[in-house]
């Protein structure tokens, strides 16, 4: 009889990809699946990129690499920091990771045991819920809320915290709610963070870059009184279509880069050669297809809310930034799970329900439109169908 590990028990998963299979399972039956679940855009990679990483393999790039990643692109991801965030970050503070996930698994590893605290949006990305049970840690929620556009209330995660705090994980954009949170927020928050030196951040900033209406996406990294704290979460996943190449950095504070290296030499080694020259050529070359995606986003984003707020029993805001939207659906007189279910056996149409994004999505559903206009205005069709 094989007897795993007790935390092993406590591990979580990301529910999104049981839908995927789910859905990929119909459509090999051959049913018609729109496919709004996925978390991930409908785009390809800039082709330059592709050839960057098709040269390095020709150039004869086929061995391992340092484990925090080449110099190069370490240096490119400080130069972007310098131009979009405006602060100026050592490359011997970038790690290389292989996607924006693995930066959360090294940070709450780092923080999480038994006694910790570590604080968490909910309904929020479920690997964070997942891992900090996983390291014994004490999950603590932020809960988001539809009346506050799904932004944290800064005095309510300043409530919360406690001498056991020791790190306290924010995203913004988010998924799944598409919620930007204010700058005014941030600022109180941070001012407030101050008194807890013991807290240390880590800003899941993997949306950034698709942001909408104008408005400013302001990064952790800008705050002085807190620098020595923070731990960037970025990547090239979402902003550059490359969810598939695994290819994300993280920047930690001080002596944790070590700590964070040596994570890295224990799990991975290093990220695969290729798709690290692949990376410079994202972040240094044209910017024409990120800023293309966007304004597809964009617009799908004004059809889709359009399309699930004319559908009975649903209520959707409009996402500031992401790719998701994130109706109430309690009007419906449903579940999450029942009509994220019904929708996809009797409808359809994939989606992801709230309570995949912890106990405070209930009465919510993700859609993804990272999809065509085509095929959004069809899921709506057909779900106001079924309805
Ligand atoms: N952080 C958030 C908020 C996400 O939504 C995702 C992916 O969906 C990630 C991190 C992980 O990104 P990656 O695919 O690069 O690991």
């Amino acid at each position: 009889m094989l007897r795993l590990a007790e935390n092993m028990s406590r591990l979580g998963t990301e529910t999104a990809f049981e839908v995927l299979a789910r859905a990929a399972a119909l459509a090999a039956e051959g049913r018609d699946i729109v496919n709004l679940g996925i978390g991930q855009p409908d785009f390809k990679t800039p082709p330059h990129v592709v050839e960057a990483a098709c040269q390095a393999l020709r150039d004869g790039h086929h061995g391992y690499t340092p484990a925090n990643g080449i110099l190069p692109l370490r240096e490119a991801v400080a130069e972007d920091i310098l131009a979009r965030r405006g602060v100026e970050v050592h490359p011997d503070s970038v790690l290389i990771v292989p996607g924006g996930k693995v930066t959360m698994f090294f940070a709450i590893l780092m923080f999480g045991e038994a006694g910790a605290e570590i604080m968490y949006p909910n309904p929020g990305f479920p690997i964070y819920e997942s891992v900090i049970r996983y390291s014994g840690a004490k999950p603590v929620p932020i809960v988001l809320r539809e009346e506050n556009g799904f932004a944290f209330s800064a005095d309510e995660v300043l409530e919360q915290v406690t001498p056991a705090t020791r790190l306290i994980i924010l995203n913004s954009p988010a998924n799944p709610t598409g919620g930007v949170v204010p700058r005014e927020e941030i600022d109180k928050l941070v001012a407030g963070l101050e008194r807890y030196p013991q807290a240390a951040i880590m800003s899941d900033e993997i949306y950034a870059r698709i942001i909408y209406d104008g408005r400013e996406h302001v990064s952790l990294l800008n705050y002085e009184s807190i620098r020595d704290r923070v731990i960037l979460l970025d990547g090239w996943s979402k902003t550059y279509a490359m969810t598939g190449w695994r290819l994300g950095f993280s920047v930690w504070p001080g002596a944790l880069a070590r700590d964070a290296e040596r994570l890295a030499v224990n799990c991975h080694s290093c990220v695969n050669a290729a798709t690290q020259y692949a990376g410079i050529a994202a972040l240094q070359g044209p910017q024409d297809a990120v800023d293309e995606m966007v304004r597809a986003f964009d617009q799908r984003r004004r059809v889709i809310v359009d399309a699930l707020n004319a559908l009975p029993g649903f209520r959707c805001q409009e996402p500031g930034g992401a790719f998701y939207a994130f109706p109430n659906i309690t009007g419906t007189g449903m579940t999450a799970r029942e009509l994220q279910r019904r929708m996809l056996e009797e409808a359809g149409v994939a989606t992801v329900a709230g309570t995949s994004f912890g106990d405070r999505g209930e009465g919510f559903i993700r859609f993804s439109y990272a999809a065509s206009t085509e095929d959004i205005r069809k899921a709506a069709d057909r779900i106001g169908n079924m309805l």
